[in-house]
């Protein structure tokens, strides 16, 4: 995936300070990179703390709504 968006803007393969940041939306806590800022923004919700909880059974933390959602 990276050797193609490489490819795909045209980036020559020298080392250039600003080439990182035509691969890709890295993630701030980890080596990950991604494609897309929102893959990249969903990605680094891993990171922050679990602060939303299920109010029905109270066992339940996560830090992704959509995962409260799946989760009721
Ligand atoms: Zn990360
Ligand atoms: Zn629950």
């Amino acid at each position: 995936m990276i050797k193609l968006l490489k490819s795909l803007s045209g980036i020559a393969d020298e080392p250039c300070p600003a080439a990182s940041y035509n691969r890709g939306f890295p993630s701030s806590q980890c080596p990950k990179v991604f494609t897309t800022l929102k893959l990249k923004n969903r990605h680094q919700k891993t990171h922050e703390p679990k602060n939303l909880k299920c109010d029905i059974c109270n066992a339940f933390a996560t830090n992704d709504p959509s995962n409260l959602t799946r989760h009721k």
